[in-house]
């Protein structure tokens, strides 16, 4: 019965908040998949039985070690740095690395654990992990972050391997800290083993459409969710948080879907464009210049600068993407959503929605694509791109791009049947947690304790 799957999982959980206590992310993340889980229990005792809950909670591995480097003041600086080997049941542990003073164990933690589920859900032979560093990357030179990197690195990659464990980018990491650390590793290891890492550079084994992957990805996905009320982007008023790569992409494709997007932020604060956000002028700013979003107004003079970021969501929109960083739609902002009329939400970011926003979402029937599901695409073209590199032979953007557009269309095809079958109709919160959660366990089970 309910009460009994609940019981069960109540467990589980006190248990994690035991040994757990401080990690407030990471028991956010735990409660919101693992309680979504109670019908799963219920029809299959075997994982019960196997204790496959128990199990995958657990991370195999959590790498922790120490990262000096020399900044330009020749001056000595000490990091940390991270990598959690979450889960190996369905391939290789692969998920980013993010740099940013935050970063702390139960960031990565909660980072990896939605992970193993998202990577599950793409339908791609990708176990979950996720590393990175308190480092902060605002306000150092080139030379600073390719010294990082290498830092970083040079410990890192006794503890990776294209078959074992592949990492990425996140936030504080593109493309050009993916070509420092792979760099250093080329210099170390002596050989050519471009699957190492993904989000490479085009001439040394990435793929076409990755840097795109996680906004494109993420707008296909609302598509889905518009297509199932008949609606589309067209004519839709849209706002993105964030002007990194997945927020700029988000704006991109929402764009040529026919979309007004109006509003874009970074953490400083957040510009509001009635025209339409002029989404080359933000690229020169946040990617060439990597300026402050305020700069903005100075040659869009009908747009406005606001300080802060969680005002963004005070602009009446249609469509809501959150694409910067965890907790940036809390229960008020959601209410102020919610009144100004939002018809759906999609996550770019992970976990851009605390636990009382989600339920603010459902009290009001907004669509809503969580994270797992809908930021997806970034990591399933992180998949293609290994088998590219396996292969050596590369595809067309046209070709990543259908791939990237099927797998999206999958996981919401697949997410809504799981929640369908297990009784919750319509919540793809629950039905993504859910095909992600089946296939994982059941890859645990066949492959024994
Ligand atoms: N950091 C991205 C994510 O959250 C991508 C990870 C990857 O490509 O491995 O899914």
């Amino acid at each position: 019965t309910n009460s009994e799957a609940t019981a069960y999982i109540d467990s589980v959980y006190n248990k994690l908040v035991e040994q757990n206590a401080h990690e407030t992310e990471f028991l956010q993340a735990a409660k919101e998949i693992i309680y979504s889980l109670a019908p799963v229990f219920e029809q299959h005792p075997e994982y019960v039985d196997a204790a496959i809950l128990e199990r995958i909670v657990e991370p195999e591995r959590i790498i922790k070690f120490r990262i000096s480097w020399t900044d330009d003041n020749g001056k000595v600086q000490v990091n940390r740095g991270y990598r959690v080997q979450y889960n190996s049941a369905i391939g290789p542990y692969k998920g980013g690395l993010r740099f940013h003073p935050s970063v702390n164990e139960s960031i990565i933690k909660f980072l990896g654990f939605e992970q193993i589920f998202k990577n599950s859900l793409t339908g791609q032979p990708i176990g979950g992990g996720k590393g990175g560093s308190d480092f902060d990357p605002k306000g150092k030179s080139n030379n600073e972050i390719m010294r990082f990197c290498q830092a970083f690195m040079t410990e890192l990659y006794r503890h990776i391997g294209q078959d074992t464990d592949v990492p990425a980018g996140d936030i504080g990491v593109g493309g050009r800290e993916v070509g420092y650390l792979y760099g250093q590793y080329k210099r170390i290891r002596g050989g050519y083993e471009p699957g190492i890492l993904t989000g490479k550079g085009l001439a040394f084994g990435g793929s076409l459409t990755r840097t795109e992957a996680t906004g494109y990805g993420c707008v296909y996905f609302v598509e889905e969710m518009l297509r199932e009320i008949g609606e589309s982007f067209a004519n839709q008023t849209v706002v993105v948080s964030g002007s990194g790569n997945v927020a700029i992409y988000a704006i991109q494709k929402a764009q040529q879907l026919g979309a007004k997007v109006v509003g874009a932020s970074d953490s400083s604060g957040y510009i509001h464009d009635p025209n339409g956000i002029d989404v080359e002028a933000l690229k020169d700013i946040k990617e060439v210049r990597k300026a402050r979003i305020s700069e903005y107004v100075e040659t869009h003079p009908e747009a406005t600068f606001t300080e802060g970021c969680t005002g963004i969501w005070t602009i009446p929109c249609d469509i809501a993407l959150p694409c910067a960083t965890q907790n940036e739609i809390n229960e008020e902002a959601a209410k102020t959503l919610v009144a100004n009329g939002v018809k759906a939400i999609g996550e770019g970011a992970n976990m851009p929605s605390t636990l009382e926003a989600i339920d603010v979402y459902y009290a009001n029937d907004v669509l809503f694509g969580p994270a797992k599901a809908a930021n997806a695409g970034g990591v399933a073209v992180s998949a293609l791109e290994m088998a590219q590199d396996s292969a050596r032979q590369f595809w067309t953007f046209e070709e990543v791009d259908q791939k990237l557009h099927n797998i999206m269309t999958n996981i919401y095809n697949e997410s809504s049947a799981a929640a369908k079958r297990y009784g919750h109709e319509g919540n793809l919160l629950v039905g993504a947690n859910i095909a992600g959660f089946i296939k994982v366990a059941d890859a645990m089970l066949a492959q024994g304790v």
